[in-house]
């Protein structure tokens, strides 16, 4: 008899929920998309490649089948002229994380998330164009609603009133919404209001899970997460960027490489094509997933530049056992560093002459 699914509140309420975000970079790195561009079509035009990355990700811990539509909006299909391919765009996305995450690799199924974002073209200057970005969300909502999906995600926006119209859309759908922000190096919504207030104000809007997610690594989102956590009753979610930004240089926008240059890069950023070097490591990124979990945050996740190892990492971080903890290091066995028995000592002498 097949167990009942669990909501995301229930899951939350009980322990740590892991979401990998963060597809925009791992599918560019894996040579499906336009770095820049940043366009997801690999759900029409390479499914298995989205599908793999999902199947990955889940393998690594993931809780959450994030449908990978993140700039799969009609501004930015209109910007590439492909607005005609919309909403088979959505469409396409949406199964391929249902197809995911109703087969799990363990016993329960995953959560099948629809995902709105940043539509770019809000501006609180200017309000002609809000009502457009309204419809939008509503039609992305109205196809993550119809494709199954078990939960919503609005992420990655830097204006708070355009979060507020992202939550209120997907709060009339009656799924768990989760709504996170991302502000950007003058640490502030760009429409004036503080992070710390959009944040309360989200959860007053009926916010099942509200926080932080892209732009800022470990060192330049945690401050603001332990003001969060500590001023707001829901659920608290945090997914950093993998990469060590300072508070110099908060977000991944203007972060110099290690040697202050933008090694080589054509553009005056190293990003988006040039940041490797700046990036954190494994325990890094777990350090921080323990540190949010011991505050309180149960919702849990990397966003750009994630990978499934860092995804387990984080999972481990706060005492998940997932399918892929089966190949975390092991330097037992190691040719020079390995303590074990059959490792030769001339071998282990060696070791720090390597
Ligand atoms: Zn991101």
């Amino acid at each position: 008899m097949s167990k009942k699914k669990r909501n995301l509140i229930e899951r939350l309420n009980v322990g740590p929920v892991i979401c990998a975000e963060g597809f925009l970079f791992e599918i560019e790195k894996r040579g499906y998309m336009a770095s820049g561009e940043f366009v997801p079509m690999v759900s029409l035009e390479h499914p298995e490649a989205l599908e793999n990355l999902h199947r990955d990700f889940q393998h690594s811990g993931s809780d959450i089948v994030q449908a990978f539509t993140y700039n799969g909006h009609r501004e930015k299909m209109r910007v590439v002229g492909k607005e005609d391919l919309l909403e088979p765009l959505n469409r396409a996305a949406l199964k391929i994380a249902k197809k995911v995450a109703d087969n799990p690799i363990g016993k329960e199924p995953n959560l099948m998330a629809g995902n709105i974002s940043n539509s770019n073209i809000w501006n609180d200057k200017d309000k002609s164009k809000n009502k457009e970005v309204e419809k939008m969300f509503s039609e992305m909502v109205s196809w993550a609603v119809d494709e199954g999906a078990d939960m919503l995600i609005g992420e990655t926006f830097y204006y708070a009133e355009e979060a507020y119209t992202a939550l209120k859309v997907m709060k009339k759908s009656g799924l768990p919404s989760v709504i996170t922000i991302a502000p950007m190096a003058q640490n502030i919504m760009r429409d004036g209001v503080s992070i710390v207030d959009t944040c309360k104000e989200l959860e007053q809007l009926g916010g099942d899970v509200v926080g932080m997610n892209c732009f800022r690594g470990p060192a330049t989102m945690m401050p603001y997460i332990k003001q969060i956590r500590k001023v707001l009753k829901c659920h608290v979610a945090a997914l950093p960027i993998n990469l060590r930004t300072t508070e110099e240089h908060p977000t991944f926008f203007n972060l110099p490489d290690n040697n202050g240059c933008t090694c080589h890069s054509p553009y005056k950023t190293a990003f988006p094509t040039a940041l490797d070097p700046m990036q954190c490591n494994r325990y890094e990124i777990g350090k921080f997933a323990k540190e949010a979990f011991d505050l309180g945050v149960n919702y849990l996740g990397v966003c750009c530049l994630a990978n499934p190892m860092l995804i387990r990492q984080v999972a481990e971080a706060v005492g998940l056992t997932v399918p892929s903890s089966k190949y975390r290091e092991n330097m037992t066995n190691h040719m020079l560093f390995g303590t074990g028995k059959r490792i030769p000592n001339h071998q282990k002498d060696y070791a720090d002459k390597a």
